[in-house]
């Protein structure tokens, strides 16, 4: 039962008389409990819907094309409050944030319907049998799951949740019933790498829905009174994650045609490892991961380099990164040097004070950082920051500083590139001096 708080104008809903305020109740007589219900069972041209109304339950035929809109909207994207995450893992991001930003920031779900529409992953620790029985019947795929170990005993201790170990077996449930399975490992180094991480590939190398699996370490800020002790991945360690990957991953393309497992691009660059190619990463399918994200940018961008016939004058850029993409970045702009001798690009590596100096991803670089490290510094004619800087919610960074308060500190235009390396190189050439 769910109330709608819009019809769309035109829709089959609004055609056939379904009004805002109206309850949801059924659609094809099934009940609709979420966006999944909704969804699913409204997929057919010619679709029954039951509401309340005052009381009263009132049935409309509605006419639409196959897969189309309904056309009724609701107050919440699920139609639903989001599931709340029931572990405590030991590397949880979430609870390394320092204390006093926004709220949205704190709350952690874990809801298996945001893994379908919005790729979140999920851990399946607050599912039940009838859930993954739902997704199977509903055809859910792929479900994105955050394994982080297939050793039962070791994932209880490294989620903090007495479920954690036995619900791995929904793994096998979901492989059995055709759901394709996307999973990640977050690495703890000294807990579920070396052996354990071979076994975790081998046991879930077995599934024979599994699409693609990512190693990406854990993340570590400066901010972790009171939580386990957890050591960073130094050069060794890293290189051990990798041999073990790509033995796997070579032993999966022989099998299967597919390397389908893979380490983050942050492994490789702490382990002073050249990234994999182009073609290793095929279809580059654990990109959200940060796996080949370097390297399909440097592919990208060379291309767009090739065919650019732009003219070669005067331009001064500069681009502001994280200290891991620091060579990356300089690389780029190299390559863009070389092509037009005119411009000029220079790259500021922004160290994290915010989170701490072991967070050296881009994406959670602050306002507040980039302010403090590039004030008074000659930035030319317009600053280039990613757009994983900013958050989902608008132009925010993390530290709720807009990407106008940066402009005005700054003095200075900035300019959001997207994810791909066709975008920097346009950004990079766009302002004329
Ligand atoms: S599943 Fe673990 S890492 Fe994710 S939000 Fe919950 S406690 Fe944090």
């Amino acid at each position: 039962m769910v109330r709608i708080q819009s019809v769309i104008p035109g829709s089959p809903a609004h055609r056939a008389g379904i009004k805002a305020g109206d309850t949801l109740l059924y659609v094809n007589g099934e009940r609709v409990c979420d966006v999944l219900d909704y969804r699913f069972y409204g997929t057919d041209a010619n679709s029954v819907v039951t509401v309340s109304r005052d009381g009263e339950e009132l049935t409309f035929p509605l006419h639409n094309r196959e897969y189309a809109e309904l056309g009724m909207e609701f107050s919440t994207y699920l139609m639903d409050e989001k599931k709340r995450c029931t572990n405590n893992c030991i590397f949880c991001f979430i609870d390394q944030n320092p204390h006093g930003m926004r709220e949205t920031i704190y709350f952690k779900d874990d809801d298996e319907r945001l893994s379908f529409l919005q790729g979140n992953y999920v851990t399946l620790t607050n599912l039940r049998e009838s859930d993954i029985q739902r997704i199977i019947r509903m055809h859910i795929s792929p479900v994105n799951v955050s394994v982080h170990t297939m050793n039962p005993d070791l994932r209880v201790k490294m989620m903090g949740n007495r479920f954690a170990g036995e619900k791995l077996r929904f793994l096998k449930l979901l492989d059995e019933g055709g759901i394709r399975i996307n999973a990640q490992l977050v690495l703890c180094r000294g807990i579920n790498d070396g052996e354990e991480l071979s076994y975790s590939l081998n046991e879930l190398c077995k599934l024979e829905n599994l699409e693609s699996l990512a190693a990406v370490p854990c993340g570590m800020t400066a901010h972790r009174e009171g939580l386990p002790e957890l050591l960073p991945f130094d050069k060794e360690s890293a290189l051990d994650v990798i041999s073990r990957i790509e033995a796997k991953a070579e032993e999966c393309l022989a099998a299967f045609g597919s390397r389908k497992v893979y380490a983050s691009d942050e492994f490789y660059l702490t382990a002073e490892k050249e990234l994999p190619s182009d073609e290793a990463y095929e279809d580059y399918a654990q990109l959200e991961n940060g796996v080949g994200m370097l390297r399909l940018h440097t592919v990208e961008f060379g291309y767009a380099l090739e065919d650019c016939d732009l003219p070669d004058i005067p331009r001064h850029v500069s681009i502001a990164t994280g200290m891991l993409a620091k060579a990356h970045m300089e690389e780029l702009a190299a390559m863009a040097m070389k092509r037009f001798p005119s411009l000029k690009v220079d790259v500021h590596a922004i160290v994290n004070r915010f989170f701490g100096e072991t967070i050296t991803v881009s994406g959670l670089v602050t306002g507040g950082d980039l302010i403090d490290q590039l004030r008074g510094k000659d930035l030319g004619d317009t600053l280039l920051i990613p757009e994983n800087m900013l958050r989902h919610e608008g132009d925010l960074f993390l530290d709720s500083v807009s990407l106008r308060d940066v402009e005005e500190s700054l003095q200075i235009p900035v300019s959001v590139t997207a994810r791909d390396g066709e975008d920097l190189l346009k950004k990079l050439l766009e302002k004329k001096s």
